[in-house]
């Protein structure tokens, strides 16, 4: 028998689907499949929109920003090096935590069945 929160774990980071673990979870950076391409789960159901945006803003704002009056403090950089280094930071992060979030959210009702799934 499979241990099945080391399963789920490797589902969420490998953004697969929940109950197949095979078919991937996303059409493009942020777009959830209408169904699994494997097993055909219906994803649509489970799909959390922008649900996860708003605690990866204020946490991801904070670290940012905290980084960003930190840097500003010890090395004095122009303006432009600012302008350089926050947004190559702050974009991929936001893509990479926003993909995890609705991974975690989709597994997470499948896992504890929630009824918008239909399961
Ligand atoms: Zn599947």
């Amino acid at each position: 028998m499979a241990d099945t929160s080391s399963t789920t774990i490797q589902t969420i980071l490998s953004c697969r689907c929940p109950r197949c673990g095979r078919g991937k979870l996303f059409n493009g950076v942020l777009a959830v499949h209408d169904k699994c391409q494997a097993c055909e789960l219906d994803l649509t159901k489970g799909d959390t929109g922008d649900a996860g945006a708003v605690p990866i803003i204020i946490v991801l704002g904070a670290i940012i920003g905290g980084l960003a009056v930190w840097t500003e403090f010890h090395f004095s950089p122009p303006w432009w090096v600012h302008a350089m280094i926050w947004p190559t930071v702050t974009v991929p992060a936001a893509v990479l935590l926003m993909r995890l979030s609705k991974s975690v959210m989709i597994a997470v009702q499948y896992r504890h069945r929630a009824t918008e799934m239909g399961l």
